[in-house]
């Protein structure tokens, strides 16, 4: 199983919660926004993704199941 993550720029507000959460799944871009490192990752990588997820205060994190 694959799943892609998403990150809503415009709902982004950089708190950085995610990266603190999974910090080898999200990074700060140079305009302060969270970006995927990388954008595809497999089952090993979901729970540090909900993780993330789960701490963004906006809700700003999806996790699309690919295949
Ligand atoms: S936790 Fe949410 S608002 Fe905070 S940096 Fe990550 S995506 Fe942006």
């Amino acid at each position: 199983m694959k799943y892609k993550l998403h990150v809503d720029r415009d709902c982004c507000i950089g708190c950085s919660a995610c990266i603190a959460a999974a910090p080898e799944l999200f990074e700060l871009d140079e305009e302060g926004k969270s970006r995927p490192v990388q954008e595809i990752i497999d089952e090993s990588k979901l729970e540090s993704a909900n993780l993330a997820k789960d701490s963004c205060p906006g809700e700003c994190i999806k996790i699309e199941k690919i295949e």
